[in-house]
């Protein structure tokens, strides 16, 4: 007979485990305990509990399994503070991590996290060295809940924030990212308020549908870079499978259902989207909607895509004044002397030098 598989702590919210663990007598009040100690804390198994038998944990130790990140390099901005995490998980496959400080309030110090949701990715985006890697795999639920339980352990602030704008297309791997996200707000857990964690996609519609049937508490935010579908889908290939017009009709539903203004991001690459055409097409795109863009750089080791010129950006940015009337906002990419920044993470850059970053983490 094959051996049951063991329940994974991380991988499920405190009433999961609960449920999985009633026939051994664990109540939620007790799960919840353990979720504390093992999440929220980052410790192994308690050897006692208060009011809780040695043969009941024991019994409970027996059929469940903390799983670890094995953490293989972290590098800090003397800088900025930015902090770069490489991570391998339940296989030989490496990902990244970043930390965001937010550090400029005293008595409200805080980190955000930019984790990663899978090896590698399929979307194939012309400005990502995610993209050229392939898909390799998905990230399981406690391997992205870990990801942040071991930058936490490792802060002197706490993680406030959670963006999933690593490695991969968040929505493509929906069920453990959303797990993931539920099991980072449990308060008995981290304790990230929803509205503080962020699911980023280059436009995956059959997901934001479901993201909106199912009333997802989180941020959206929708990785743009181009209003019009020609020109989008010259760098963006998932244009040709769920064109602007159908992904702007389901973020319509979003908004609808959610009342939630929309984040866009629009990265900016010098001579391809930074024209006066560009900001009319994104108010036109966006008309009657309530939105924020978020302009990040594009950052291309390869030098195939440059930064915008300061004059395309000004220009742009007194475009974008003109016709678009709602706020966008230029995204502070720190961390660039670790090949931390925005567009420079390198997904295996530690192992195997030379593989080019993933820029999803911009959206
Ligand atoms: S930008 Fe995001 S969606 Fe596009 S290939 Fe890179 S990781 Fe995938």
């Amino acid at each position: 007979m094959e051996p049951t598989p063991a329940i994974l702590f991380k991988d499920q919210t405190a009433l999961d485990l609960a449920e999985r663990l009633a026939h051994l007598g664990a109540t939620p009040k007790l799960t919840r305990k353990l979720q504390s100690h093992i999440v929220r804390n980052g410790q192994n198994f308690p050897k006692e509990i208060e009011q809780t038998s040695w043969r009941l944990l024991k019994q409970i130790e027996e059929a469940t399994r903390i799983p670890s990140l094995e953490l293989l390099d972290k590098r800090v901005s003397p800088r900025d503070g930015f902090a770069k995490y490489l991570f391998r998980g339940e296989d030989d496959q490496v990902f990244e991590t970043v930390r965001i400080p937010l550090l400029h309030r005293p008595g409200d110090e805080k980190y955000v996290m930019c984790v990663s949701s899978q090896v590698g990715c399929a979307m194939g985006c012309a400005f990502c060295a995610t993209g050229k890697m392939g898909f390799r795999r998905n990230l399981q639920s406690w391997e992205i809940v870990d990801q942040v339980i071991q930058v936490q352990k490792d802060s002197h602030h706490p993680v406030r924030g959670v963006v999933f704008m690593g490695m991969g297309e968040p929505m493509l791997n929906y069920d453990r990212v959303m797990k993931a996200a539920e099991v980072l707000c449990e308060p008995c857990g981290l304790a990230i308020q929803a509205k503080n964690i962020s699911i980023s996609t280059v436009g995956i519609v059959p997901a934001i549908r479901r993201f909106t049937r199912e009333r997802k508490p989180y941020r959206l935010v929708i990785s743009l870079t181009a209003a019009e579908s020609g020109k989008r889908k010259s760098l963006l290939p998932v244009e040709n499978v769920h064109p602007l017009e159908e992904l702007m009709e389901a973020v319509r539903e979003y908004q609808a259902a959610m009342k939630q203004r929309v984040m866009f991001a629009w990265t900016m690459i010098s001579g391809f989207n930074l024209g006066e055409e560009d900001a009319l097409q994104i108010a036109r795109l966006t008309a009657g909607m309530r939105v924020k863009i978020d302009l990040i750089d594009v950052n291309d080791p390869s030098g195939q895509f440059q930064k915008p010129t300061m004059e395309e950006l000004h220009n742009f940015r007194s475009a974008l004044s003109r016709e678009l009337g709602q706020p966008f906002a230029r995204r502070y990419s720190g961390g660039q002397d670790i090949d931390a920044g925005c567009g420079m993470l390198a997904g295996l850059g530690s192992l195997e030098p030379g593989c080019a970053p993933c820029v999803h983490r911009q959206a």
